[in-house]
This record gives C-alpha cells, sequence and structure tokens, in this order.
C-alpha cells in the first residue's frame, strides 16, 4: 500500500541515489530518464573511481557471453538477477554505449573495452550524460543514515547534518574493498537497522593465500603459466576446476584462475573456518598424465644420457624443474636411462596435479569484489525495492552478489542500476500523484 507522505515543497527530490559509482550512475540515468528528479550524491569528490581502475585501467564494461554463461560466472546469487537481466542485459549496456559514441570492442573471453582502451573514456561518457539528462549532482557529501521513520522512506540525512527529502532512495554505495575509493561498507548498518539480513561481508575475486613450503621458500615466486587448469579441493572434496592464467607469488597464488577460484575458498571458510584446500596444478598442458609418462618411458631409450633435469627443462622452467624433482626425489643429475617405471609415473603425476596448499585468500582490502551485503531475501528482483522499506531500493555491489571479474560484476551493476532507478521513478511519481 502506497501512503501519500508530506514533502518539502519543490525541494523533495523524486529520487535519492546514494553513490556514484557505476550502478548509482546508471540508477540516476534511468530515473531522470523516467520523468523522476533525481539527486545523485557522492561522499568522494569523483564519480565512478572503481570504476576508473577496472579491467586494469581499461573498464571491462561488459561481457558479451549468452545469458546463460552470464549467470553462471555470478556465482553469488546469479539467479537473483534474472528478473534484472530481462530488463536491461549485456546487450543492452553494448547499445547504450554505443549510442553515447562510445565505440567498443570485444577481446579473449567475452570481455568488452572501450576502444579507446581507457577507462575514462567510459566514466566521462556516463558522468556527461547523467549532467546532460539534468539529475543534479552532488560530491563530496557523505551520506550518514537513510530517514525512515515507521519504515518508510523520507529521505538522506548526510554526515553534516543536513536532510534531504526524497520519495524514494537508490542505496548504491558499493562493497567495502577497496575503500580508498569509497565504497566502505557504510550501507550496511543503515539496512540492518531497518530489518534487512545482511549477509558478512567477506573477500571474493581475491588471490589464494598458502603456507606450502614452497610459497614461504618462494621457490617459484615470479612465474607465471599460462591458461593453467586448477582443481580446487576441500580435503579429498572437489570444490572447482578453473582455467586461466595463474601467478605465483610470495604469499600464493593470483592471476585470474587464482581468483575466481577465491569464491569456493571464502565459502567453505565461512562454514568452517578449519577447512584445509589443496589447488591441484595442471602443469602439463594437453598433455595427459599417460601422454606424458609414454614421453618420458620414449626418452629413456632417444635420450638415455641425458640429465632428468635437462630433459624437463626442455619444457619446463628451471625453478619449477627443481621443485619436481625434489617432491618426486629424484636426483636432477640422473640419467633418463635410469629412471624407474615408478619414477616416471611419479613425475607425470606431479605435472598434471602439482600440488599447492591454500591457507585462504587475502583480506577484503585486497579483494577486486565484496561477497556478502544486503540480503537477496530482502529485496524485490524485479523492482530491486526493499521488501523492508517502503521507498527504499538497492543497486549494485551493495547486495548480495558477486561476480567473476571479466565485466560481469560491472554488468551486474549495470543492470540493476537500470532497474532500481526505473521502479524508484514510477514508485515516487505514484507517491507524488503525477503518474498518469
Ligand atoms: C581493481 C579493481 C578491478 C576491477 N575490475 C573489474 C573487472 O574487470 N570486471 C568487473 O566486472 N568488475 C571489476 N571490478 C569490480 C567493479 O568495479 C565493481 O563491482 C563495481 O564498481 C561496483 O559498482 P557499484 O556502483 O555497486 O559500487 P562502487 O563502484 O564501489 O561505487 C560506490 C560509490 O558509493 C559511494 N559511497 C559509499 N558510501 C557512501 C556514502 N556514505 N555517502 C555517499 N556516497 C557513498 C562511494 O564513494 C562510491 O563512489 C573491479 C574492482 C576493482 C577494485
Amino acid at each position: 500500500m502506497i501512503h501519500n507522505r508530506p514533502t518539502n515543497g519543490d525541494r523533495t527530490y523524486d529520487v535519492v541515489v546514494i553513490g556514484g559509482g557505476p550502478s548509482g550512475l546508471m540508477a540516476a540515468i534511468s530515473a531522470q530518464s523516467s520523468q523522476a528528479r533525481t539527486l545523485l550524491i557522492e561522499k568522494g569528490s569523483k564519480l565512478g573511481r572503481k570504476l576508473a581502475i577496472s579491467g586494469g585501467g581499461r573498464c571491462n564494461v561488459t561481457n558479451a557471453k549468452p545469458l546463460d554463461e552470464l549467470i553462471r560466472n555470478i556465482p553469488g546469487n546469479g539467479r537473483f538477477l534474472h528478473s534484472a537481466l530481462a530488463q536491461f542485459n549485456n546487450y543492452d549496456i553494448i547499445r547504450f554505449f554505443e549510442n553515447l559514441g562510445i565505440a567498443l570492442k570485444e577481446e579473449d573471453r567475452g570481455r568488452v573495452f572501450p576502444r579507446s582502451d581507457k577507462a575514462s573514456t567510459v566514466v566521462s561518457a556516463l558522468v556527461d550524460y547523467v549532467r546532460n539528462l539534468g539529475v543534479d549532482i552532488r560530491l563530496n557529501s557523505p551520506v550518514n543514515n537513510l530517514v525512515a521513520p515507521n519504515q518508510e522512506i523520507q529521505g538522506i540525512a548526510l554526515t553534516s547534518g543536513e536532510v534531504i527529502t526524497a520519495r524514494a532512495v537508490i542505496v548504491a554505495t558499493g562493497g567495502a574493498n577497496v575503500p580508498a575509493t569509497g565504497s566502505t561498507g557504510d550501507a550496511y548498518p543503515w539496512a540492518r537497522a531497518l530489518g534487512h539480513r545482511i549477509v558478512p561481508p567477506y573477500p571474493t575475486e581475491v588471490p589464494l593465500t598458502s603456507d606450502d613450503a614452497i610459497i614461504l621458500q618462494h621457490r617459484l615466486q615470479g612465474l607465471s603459466w599460462h591458461n593453467a587448469t586448477v582443481q580446487l579441493t576441500a580435503g579429498t572434496k572437489p570444490l572447482a576446476t578453473e582455467s586461466g592464467d595463474l601467478l605465483f607469488s610470495h604469499f600464493g597464488l593470483t592471476g585470474p584462475v587464482a581468483l575466481r577460484l577465491s569464491h569456493y575458498v571464502s565459502t567453505a571458510l565461512r562454514n568452517n573456518p578449519a577447512t584445509i584446500f589443496t589447488a591441484f596444478i595442471d602443469l602439463g598442458g594437453t598433455d595427459s598424465q599417460e601422454d606424458l609418462a609414454k614421453r618420458f618411458h620414449e626418452a629413456r631409450l632417444s635420450q638415455a644420457r641425458r640429465q632428468i633435469q635437462t630433459l624437463l627443462h626442455q619444457t619446463w622452467p628451471q625453478r619449477l624443474t627443481e621443485v619436481l624433482l625434489d617432491i618426486a626425489q629424484i636426483s636432477g643429475a640422473t640419467p633418463v636411462s635410469q629412471l624407474s617405471n615408478a619414477q616416471i609415473q611419479t613425475l607425470a603425476r606431479l605435472i598434471k596435479k602439482f600440488p599447492l596448499s591454500i591457507s585462504g585468500t587475502l583480506p577484503l582490502n585486497k579483494a577486486t569484489v565484496t561477497g556478502g551485503g544486503v540480503s537477496v531475501k530482502d529485496i524485490h528482483p524485479r523492482t530491486m525495492a526493499s521488501k523492508r522499506c517502503q521507498g527504499l531500493y538497492f543497486a549494485g555491489e551493495v547486495i548480495d552478489v558477486h561476480a567473476h571479474t571479466g565485466g560481469y560484476n560491472i554488468t551486474v551493476a549495470f543492470s540493476t542500476g537500470h532497474a532500481a532507478g526505473l521502479h524508484a521513478a514510477l514508485f515516487a511519481r505514484q507517491v507524488s500523484g503525477t503518474d498518469a
């Protein structure tokens, strides 16, 4: 039931959007385009700060994969997004930017970037569009709380003490990772106070940590592996298998494949903080374990006098060769002819399933994406409206939704921002009686 509420004369906004990231910018565009007088309020001095550093500073605006694959790449509550994506999806995002005159290009794995390779192209186009539509913008204006007596939105309160009245408010404050960009989890207590469940924030799309001796001794630090396939297990239970580039660092594993696996590590640790993980890294490429064993058997004849370390180094980097031989307990100087069948099997197995113990992930402030947030159970999936407070909407990473990198999170931000803006505007017009 919608009540007419007292307004503050002309000064009441139809829609106030809190947060000038991609979700807030799109929400403001969508609300103002739906004839709602809209204010976009941002605590920092710039709009789109996280967007500007996304995709390695090139801004991975969306991903061109079909819907089912898009949802598969949103491991954190992707199914919640079906309805929002039905209203504004990745292809709509591509059309949106092309209509703004931003030329886009598709790269590997469906990732879509501006042809300029500059995030600033995307951020400027969005900000200019917001301004040209006539959205009021206030920077350097941190919001302190929502004003919602009796679970009905009346506006927002700034930390300065100023209160701005509004018929609808969209919370688009982002997650709690990389706080220097402004996303510091401010909205969680506001939402909790109004009865929303908050899934405690946790790091995701984040490097993996390891206390394996190989990592602690920096034996593979700096080694990168192109398109590795990594299977993650918890105890003996397989959790996930992902492929992509991998980098051994001084603390563990990083690179796209490690980031993708971090969702499973964080999720398992939330259920059981004592979980013990192993990453089995396939260093054998397209060769199976049998292929590798066959190659070593053949080498026993064709390269009989060659040392095993020299043979392995023909394919694998020197440091990796040394580690493989240490784990297999084979002296590098052993002539290939003297390798036993059991040693050949051990080496072939190690190369296909190189085990590395994983202890967890880097903390939230180092994560690319925040897991957790306002529970999807308390948000209507079609409108992004709160189920707890009338006139309140959510968009973007503040919601308990997270995706793999590759343009999927930004797609979530734009899609939920679009739905929230549209439906908040419709709500505000109904409340003010301006709806036809
Ligand atoms: C280094 C990095 C690389 C990334 N690369 C990719 C990528 O390649 N692909 C991908 O899909 N995603 C990527 N992401 C994730 C993506 O950038 C985010 O998911 C996206 O920016 C979330 O948008 P948002 O609008 O919900 O939140 P944000 O972009 O975080 O914006 C939230 C805004 O709200 C403002 N705000 C917060 N609290 C208040 C308050 N109290 N008052 C007023 N304003 C407030 C903040 O200052 C901020 O401007 C990357 C993230 C990082 C950090």
